[in-house]
């Protein structure tokens, strides 16, 4: 016998499960039944595919049991005490000593210090990030005081027990069991005594695994009314691949169940889409978009949610290539009939039946997708709020379907009330209207207050309100909505579109005056320009034509771009402010020059842009306050 000791991430997260998720405990039975399920699905695969497993006998079934075992309380007097106890034990791979001492003694996966970093301290909600992350085993100290776990590994001889009681440390030593497999003994505690009776363990497999594709099978005591007790052993799950059965057989209930199943979600999914194609290649996929967005769907290191089946026979859940990135929210299956079984992860990449079934599956979904938008515009807006900006990245990197992805797309505008549509805005466009208009930056309140949609509003054009960073990259990239030009108001050429004659009159009136301004400020701007219709403010800035503009700019920083050409922005005057009216007849040469430093950096404030020289631009405030006492 050996003891051998946890590795630091284990005793931390054990001590976090214990002592701060225990809020949903029942889940502990939810992971051990999906491992149970790898394992035969490993095992499977094998037989079908490796010789050295082909003569072993494959009988896939997942066995749960509950009853009392007898335990030694080491106290001044010793005594006895009866425990209860829950066995998982399957017929799957197994594990032999090095296997239990890496799979259960460490925490393998990369993704799992990320774990620690998205706990939101709502116990509910964290536990359920458990089986997400790769770390299910652990939920069984939830309900236990010890955990023992031994397994055979197929084609071994050996067979080894491993043991715990989650507290710093566990055993491995030699042990007995009959054929290959696993079996998981938890000594419970308090907690999870209520669990051990036939009504909760039945419940909860129903509830979370009703559609693993092997059959669980419970074990219970009848007593007859003359006392005499019978063992009796009954398949409580559905036992089938649920993504094989036809649409016809199946309810709304069973597909919720499955997603629980897949997901270790415990909510409804928003959408699901079940397909089967029949001809050329055949194949059957089951899509689920969920209601929220999972954790990690911002993370380089995310997990993919689709499950690979080949005639029914799992093949890999770690595929990111199965589904575009962008469409990384999606959880489901995709099963074909046209692969080989023993087909090398490089193989798939390059497959041309995968490539086929992936693009025809990206269709379905978008398509579903829009559908959902024309007939439910409320749920659609759910949808949205969680994922509008992978569907962005989408319409930015997915040529082929860039027209579909962009009928998905919804923006805030100046003229509704929540999201609009391109369709609708164009729609809307009044007569003579170039373009659609529309103007981005990080806060949607400070937006609506732009002092470059005072033009706009005058003139009651719609300005689509843009908030989201990566707008800044998208839509630039669109260029167009059918035929029609998207423009940013915040470029120097845009607010020409909507010039009147008698703006241009005013606009030329302070000719002189921009000039006077632009030797003031050479070093900072690329030109000044007029601007009629700005409202109460009397400058603001805009990028040149061909320029990134300041939020690309900050965007690029942010992103890690550092070396980029330090861009100027274009300095915009309004005629009619009365500011600008008094500069115009100012002689004095300090007050002029404060006053056109002000404008600038006043319209550099509004932007939400930090001032270089936050000083020097206090002074000047002081100085102008001062002079107007
Ligand atoms: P995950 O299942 O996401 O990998 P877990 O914490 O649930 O994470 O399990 C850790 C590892 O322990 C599994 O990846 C697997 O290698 C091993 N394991 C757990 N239970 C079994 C079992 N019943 N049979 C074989 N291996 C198992
Ligand atoms: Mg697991």
């Amino acid at each position: 016998m050996s003891k051998r000791k946890f590795k630091t991430e284990v005793n931390q997260l054990l001590h976090l499960i214990i002592h701060s998720l225990y809020s949903h405990p029942e889940i502990f039975l939810r992971e051990l039944v999906s491992n149970a399920s790898d394992a035969l699905d490993t095992l499977k695969y094998l037989t079908l595919t490796d010789e050295r497993y082909k003569k072993i006998p494959f009988d896939p079934r997942i066995d749960i049991s509950f009853g009392q075992q007898e335990r030694r309380v080491i106290t001044l007097s010793e005594t006895k005490k009866e425990r209860k106890v829950i066995t998982v034990s399957d017929t799957g791979i197994g594990m032999d000593a090095e296997e239990l001492e890496k799979n259960l003694g460490t925490i393998a996966r990369s993704g799992t210090r990320d774990f620690f970093g998205s706990l939101t301290g709502d116990a509910k909600k964290d536990s359920n990030l458990i089986g997400q992350f790769g770390v299910g085993f652990y939920s069984a100290f939830m309900v236990s005081e010890s955990v023992e776990v031994v397994s055979k590994k197929a084609g071994c001889e050996e067979a080894y027990r491993w043991k715990s009681d989650g507290k710093g440390g566990y055993e491995i030593d030699e042990a007995v069991r009959d054929g290959h497999g696993t079996t998981v003994t938890l000594l419970l505690n308090g907690q999870g005594e209520e669990y051990a009776n036939r009504f909760s363990l039945e419940a909860i497999i129903r509830k979370y695994s009703n559609h693993i594709p092997f059959p669980i099978h419970l074990s219970y005591e009848t007593e007859a009314n003359d006392g005499t007790k019978t063992k009796k052993t009954e398949q409580v799950n559905a036992a089938s691949a649920l993504w094989r059965r036809p649409k016809s057989d199946l309810e709304e209930k069973d597909y919720t169940e499955f997603y629980r199943t897949i997901s270790h979600d415990d909510e409804d999914p928003l959408l699901y889409i079940h397909t089967r194609a029949e001809g050329k290649i055949e194949y059957s996929t089951l899509f689920y978009i969920p209601k929220k967005a999972p954790i990690d769907l911002f993370w380089a290191e995310y997990q993919p949610g689709m499950k690979l089946y080949i005639k029914r026979v799992f093949i890999t859940d770690d595929d990111k290539e199965l589904l575009p990135r962008y469409l990384r929210f999606v959880r489901g299956v995709i099963d074909s009939e046209d692969l080989p079984l023993n087909v090398s992860r490089e193989m798939l990449q390059k497959n041309a039946v995968l490539a086929k079934i992936k693009s025809d599956s990206v269709k379905r979904i978008l398509g579903e997708l829009k559908e959902l938008k024309e007939k439910d515009r409320a749920k659609y807006d759910l949808f949205y709020e969680e994922f509008r900006r992978p569907l962005k990245e989408g319409a930015y990197q997915d040529f082929g379907n860039r027209e579909l992805l962009v009928e998905l797309l919804q923006f805030k505008s100046t003229k509704t009330e929540g999201y609009t549509s391109l369709s609708e805005y164009k729609e809307r466009m009044t007569e003579g209207q170039k373009a659609v208009y529309y103007v981005t930056g990080e806060n949607e309140k400070t937006l609506r207050s732009s002092p470059l949609l005072e033009p706009f509003k005058q003139k009651e054009i719609e300005v689509l309100i843009m908030d989201d960073e990566i707008d800044e990259i998208v839509i630039p990239a669109l260029g167009r909505y059918k035929e029609i030009e998207l423009k940013a108001v915040k470029r120097s050429d845009t607010l020409d579109d909507i010039k009147s004659e008698e703006d241009k009159k005013k606009e030329k009136s302070i000719g002189p005056l921009l000039s006077r301004i632009a030797d003031v400020l050479k070093e900072e701007v690329k030109s000044v320009t007029a601007s009629a219709g700005l409202g109460d403010s009397p400058s603001c800035i805009v990028a040149d034509e061909d320029d990134p503009t300041i939020g690309l700019q900050q965007l690029l920083k942010a992103m890690g771009q550092k070396t980029m050409p330090e861009i100027k922005p274009v300095l915009k005057v309004n005629p009619d402010h009365p500011i600008v009216k008094s500069l115009e007849k100012t002689e004095d040469g300090e007050v002029f020059s404060d006053t056109c430093r002000l404008l600038f950096e006043q319209a550099l404030l509004v932007e939400g842009v930090q001032l270089p020289d936050s000083s020097s631009f206090v002074k000047r405030l002081n100085r102008a306050l001062q002079r107007s006492l």
